[in-house]
């Protein structure tokens, strides 16, 4: 009865087999040490601690090849998870229209709910001509893409390309993941007030006073925010402390914590 339901919007779950060489490579990338190892195991056993009902999980492709073993990798993992797990799957820049067509059906028809993208790792601009109609494949699907946004040190996935995106595909719901710019959290500020653009804030408290966070939260709209934990990047249960010390008060937090993410992404009312 006590126990309030919480979602966490964003996981990364790999293979038993590659699950540590993995979720190295990310702490690398990011400079962050892991102690974690991103396997669904370890994150069921995480979300158990930490009294979390549904996760996310997801993956991204480095190479074209990749795609389909990853997204059949999600949906077992999702099946078995007994309805723990909520998959997105993924797609890569350089398959062929038609290529991306066959895999945005099999998505569809493998019960996943959207798709991950992370333009860093796989080096191609979020707003590059390209994807753009790819994004309307997808939206004409109904799937929501989940970006990876942000990074200082590159230009890839800049917040001021996901709003061209916006924009430019309006039909399309984008959640612009880690309050909408990992490392560069002042300009992404320009994505608030987009109407198709969501928010998690995965990766993001961290790094970010308490002050911050919230003028942040209160920019894009505390309707608009997804809580996530990033696994295994970060811990969900500290994750969750996290968001409970912004103070934001019994309402809010459930919005974060659950409701925002059932309202835009699982269409209940
Ligand atoms: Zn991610």
């Amino acid at each position: 009865m006590n126990h309030a339901r919480i979602i966490d919007a964003h996981c990364h779950v790999f293979p038993a087999k590659i699950a540590e060489k993995a979720t190295r490579s990310i702490g690398d990338f990011y400079d962050i040490p892991m102690d974690e190892v991103g396997s669904a195991e370890r994150l069921l056993q995480e979300m158990d601690l930490a009294g979390i009902d549904l996760a996310l999980i997801c993956s991204t492709a480095t190479k074209p090849e990749q795609v389909a073993s990853i997204n059949a990798f999600i949906r077992d993992t999702a099946e078995a998870s007994g309805g723990r797990f909520y998959g997105f799957g993924t797609l890569h820049q350089d398959m062929t229209d038609e290529e991306i067509g066959d895999e945005l059906d099999k998505i569809v028809s493998f019960g996943l709910h959207g798709i991950k993208l992370h333009s860093d790792f796989q080096r191609f601009y979020i707003d590059d001509e390209r994807m753009i109609p790819v994004y309307r494949e997808i939206a004409r699907r109904g799937l929501p893409v989940l970006f990876h946004m942000g990074d200082a040190r590159m230009d890839y996935s800049a917040p001021e390309r996901l709003k061209k995106v916006a924009r430019e595909v309006p039909e399309l719901l984008s959640i612009a993941a880690h309050l909408g710019g990992y490392s560069v959290w002042d300009r992404a500020e320009i994505l608030a007030g987009e109407e198709n653009v969501v928010f998690d804030c995965s990766s993001s408290l961290p790094m970010l006073t308490r002050e911050r966070a919230l003028w942040q939260i209160g920019l894009f709209g505390v309707d608009r925010i997804f809580f996530g934990s990033d696994f295994p990047m970060w811990k969900p249960g500290e994750e969750i402390e996290r968001v409970r010390a912004l103070c934001l008060g019994k309402e809010q937090e459930e919005m974060i914590f659950h409701k925002n993410f059932e309202r835009w992404i699982m269409k209940k009312v």
